[in-house]
C-alpha cells in the first residue's frame, strides 16, 4: 500500500470557554497588535473577543461577508494598515475566516481563527475570492491559520437551520475524502469519525440547540471533517456545489446539503470501501438515504428548485460539469448526471 499524507501544521485548542486563552495564544505567537474580524451580525462576539485580548486588540472590522469580495478585503486592509496590526483574529463562520485568509494572502500576517460554524475553512490552505462576479479559488500555504481556537460556547448561538446545513457542509468534506484522488487510510479514519460525530449529533443539536454536550460533539466532528477538506481531495459533489453556486448564485451550505445525498448515491457503485465506512459512521445500510433523511427531518430545504435553481439549469449544470470535470471514482455520464440532478432539483430521495 503506497500513499502520501500531507498534514497542515496548526495549533488547536478545543473545548468550552477556550476563547479565554486567546490573549495567551497571541503571546505564544509573538503577536503584540491584532485586528479582530467578524460580520455585522456577530459584532457582539467580536467585541467580546477584543475585550478578552485587551491591549493586543488594536481594532475591530465587522464587514466580513459571503464569498470574500475583494472590495471588502481592501476596506479591511485599510484598517489593518491604519491600526499597524501584525495579525488577525477571525471570529465567525467561513466568511469571516475567509477575510482573515485574504489579509494573510496579502501580508503573510499571523492568523488566529475562532470558528463559530461548522464550515471548516480554518483547517484549509484554500482561499476563494470574488471580483466582478467571479470567484477564483487557490491553495496556498500562507493562508492557513497558525492557531485555531474551537470554543464550543461560540457555537451555541449558531441558529438551528444554519447548524444543520453547516453540519452537512462539513460531512460533505469527509465523504469526498473517502473516495477522491489521494484518499488514504489516515484520512479515512478522520473522515469516518468526523462523519459519525456530526451526523449523530445533528438531530440532538436541533432538539436542544443550547445543550453544550451536543454542540461539543458537532464541533469535534466539524474539526475532523475540516481536516479532510484541508488535506484530502474533492470530487463530483464539490464540483456540482461549485457549478451550482457559481452559475445560479445558490447559497453555499444549503446547496451542499441538497446535493450531497445524490452525489454519494451516484458514486456508491464505484466506492464499496467508502460506503462501508459510511454505513459504520451513520449506523445505516443506506448511507446516501441517511444523509438525506437527517437534514430533511431537521427541516432543511432538500430541493434545489426551492433554493432558486431554474429547471433549465439542470442541462446547463450537466454541460459545465462534463466540460471541466474533477477526477471522480465513477465516470461522468450525461444521462446519469441528468437523472441525479433532476432528483436533487425536485428534492426527491437519492437513488443508488
Ligand atoms: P458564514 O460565515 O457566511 O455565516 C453565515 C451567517 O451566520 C453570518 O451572518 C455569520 O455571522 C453568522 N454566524 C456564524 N456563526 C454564528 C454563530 N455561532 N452564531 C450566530 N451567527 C453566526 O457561513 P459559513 O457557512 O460558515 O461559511 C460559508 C463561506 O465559507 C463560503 O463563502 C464558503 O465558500 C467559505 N468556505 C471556505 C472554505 C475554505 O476552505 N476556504 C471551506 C468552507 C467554507
Amino acid at each position: 500500500m503506497n500513499f502520501t499524507y500531507s498534514a497542515n501544521p496548526a495549533r488547536v485548542l478545543f473545548g468550552r470557554g477556550t476563547t479565554a486563552k486567546a490573549a495567551e495564544e497571541l503571546d505564544h505567537l509573538g503577536v503584540k497588535r491584532a485586528l479582530v474580524l467578524t460580520t455585522p451580525q456577530q459584532r457582539a462576539s467580536g467585541e467580546a473577543v477584543a475585550e478578552a485580548l485587551g491591549a493586543a486588540a488594536v481594532g475591530l472590522f465587522d464587514g466580513a461577508t459571503m464569498h470574500t469580495p475583494v472590495d471588502v478585503t481592501e476596506k479591511a486592509m485599510a484598517v489593518y494598515a491604519e491600526t499597524k496590526a501584525e495579525a488577525v483574529v477571525s471570529i465567525g463562520g467561513g466568511s469571516t475566516i475567509g477575510l482573515g485568509k485574504a489579509i494573510a494572502l496579502r501580508t503573510d500576517c499571523t492568523q488566529l481563527a475562532i470558528p463559530t460554524s461548522y464550515a471548516g475553512s480554518e483547517m484549509t490552505p484554500i482561499i476563494g475570492q470574488t471580483e466582478a462576479g467571479r470567484k477564483v479559488t487557490q491553495r496556498i500555504a500562507k493562508v492557513l491559520p497558525e492557531t485555531v481556537i474551537y470554543d464550543v460556547d461560540h457555537t451555541i448561538g449558531l441558529p438551528p437551520a444554519l447548524s444543520v446545513t453547516s453540519g452537512m457542509n462539513a460531512v460533505a468534506h469527509a465523504v469526498e475524502a473517502l473516495y477522491s484522488e489521494g484518499a488514504n487510510p489516515v484520512l479515512s479514519l478522520m473522515a469516518e469519525e468526523g462523519t459519525a460525530r456530526m451526523i449523530n449529533a445533528l438531530p440532538a443539536v436541533i432538539a436542544d440547540p443550547a445543550d453544550p454536550s451536543n454542540r461539543e460533539e458537532a464541533l469535534l466532528g466539524a474539526w475532523l471533517c475540516a481536516v479532510c477538506l484541508g488535506t484530502g481531495g474533492i470530487a463530483l459533489h464539490h464540483k456540482l456545489a461549485h457549478v451550482l453556486g457559481g452559475s445560479f448564485d445558490l447559497p453555499h451550505a444549503e446547496t451542499h446539503t441538497a446535493i450531497l445525498p445524490h452525489a454519494l448515491a451516484y458514486n456508491a457503485p464505484a466506492v464499496p470501501d467508502a460506503m462501508a465506512a459510511l454505513a459504520r459512521a451513520t449506523g445505516s445500510d443506506d448511507p446516501a438515504g441517511h444523509l438525506y433523511d437527517v437534514p430533511h427531518k431537521a427541516g432543511a430545504t432538500m430541493a434545489l428548485c426551492d433554493l432558486g435553481m431554474p429547471e433549465d439549469g439542470i442541462e446547463r449544470a450537466v454541460r459545465i460539469t462534463l466540460e471541466t470535470p474533477y477526477p471522480n471514482p465513477r465516470d461522468f455520464d450525461a444521462d446519469a448526471l441528468r437523472g441525479m440532478l433532476r432528483r436533487a432539483w425536485a428534492g426527491d430521495r437519492p437513488r443508488v
